[in-house]
């Protein structure tokens, strides 16, 4: 009797497996052959400077087509790909292919264009990490100063004096460094200007509400006032209306991100859209 209740116990907790691990699971299965069978691909997001008008970047963001799954989002498959270890793996894939991309972008002649590429706070904590982006770099011949890793608050504000040495590390092999995901964080103001670092890029969730949150909109005036003063570069992520545009326009933001002017799209698509200025009507009445 006491068998089959713990029989029964044991079926009522698999049957109630939280669906979340199911899905890690199963994605963790899918992914340890993904990268051999070529399911991953590259999306490149265009970044358009407020100055020109132009797009003059654009950020790598990894696409999964799972033959099982389907699409999965990265927001999906990046964690699990962390605590399984393959983010190594395939984190040097991206940062390969990414070098590679950009270094055919230069040779057809964009010049000065960059790309962005994410790294992982598992990543950013290898000490094969310099090796991995200095093969990169020198494999696809791309110049250290067009290319630029983004790494979240998270990753760097830990351990800060190890990790001010890891960025300098970077910094010196003449990589720019990005801060991701700005804002969500819990950075102290004071450690920004100890931080080699070039750019903010103040996250997705601030700018939402931009133009219906006076709190929101304050922070991000003042998040684009302090990255000025710091001499550094400021990147609104996720600007999806014109609203959203004037007002960052406003507080003088440099480089705007976001469905308002593109999704992530392919290389392909990416080379063609940098054949055309941008429709002036997307930039009306600024
Ligand atoms: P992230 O680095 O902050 O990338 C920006 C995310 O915001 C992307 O989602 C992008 O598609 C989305 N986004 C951009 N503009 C808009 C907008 O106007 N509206 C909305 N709703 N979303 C917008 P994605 O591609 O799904 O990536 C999610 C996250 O997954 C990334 O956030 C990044 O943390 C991670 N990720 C993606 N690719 C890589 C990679 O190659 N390596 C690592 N380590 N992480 C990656
Ligand atoms: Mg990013
Ligand atoms: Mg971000
Ligand atoms: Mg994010």
């Amino acid at each position: 009797y006491a068998k089959s209740m713990g029989r029964r116990g044991y079926r009522f907790y698999a049957e109630s497996l939280n669906e979340n691990a199911m899905k890690f699971l199963q994605i963790e299965g899918c992914l340890r052959n993904a990268l051999s069978n070529d399911e991953f691909m590259l999306h490149y997001q265009p970044q358009v400077c407020l100055k020109n008008n132009k797009i003059i970047s654009v950020e790598a963001l990894l696409r999964w087509k799972s033959p099982e799954l389907g699409y999965v989002t990265p927001s999906d498959f990046i964690p699990v790909a962390e605590d399984s270890g393959l983010i190594n793996e395939l984190g040097e894939w991206v940062m390969r292919t990414a070098c590679f991309q950009a270094k055919a972008w230069l040779d057809a002649g964009m010049q000065d264009f960059r790309v962005s590429v994410n790294l992982s706070s598992i990543q950013f904590k290898r000490a094969s990490l310099l090796n991995m982006i200095k093969r990169a770099l020198d494999d696809s011949g791309l110049p250290a100063s067009l290319l630029e890793v983004e790494l979240t608050e998270s990753a760097v504000m830990n351990d800060v004096d190890h990790n001010i040495t890891r960025l300098n590390q970077i910094r010196d092999m003449g990589v720019a460094i990005s801060i991701d995901d700005f804002g969500t964080g819990y950075s102290s103001l004071s450690y920004l200007k100890k931080f080699p670092i070039n750019t903010l890029k103040i996250d997705r969730s601030f700018i939402i509400t931009i133009d219906s949150d006076p709190d929101d909109a304050a922070i991000v005036e003042a998040i684009i006032a302090l990255a000025s003063t710091l001499n550094l570069t400021v990147i609104a992520e996720g600007v999806e209306t014109h609203g959203q545009l004037k007002t960052l326009n406003r507080f003088h933001c440099d480089i705007i991100q976001g469905f308002y002017f593109s999704k992530a799209v392919s290389a392909e698509e990416v080379t063609e859209m940098m054949q055309h200025p941008l429709n002036p009507a997307l930039f009306e009445q600024m």
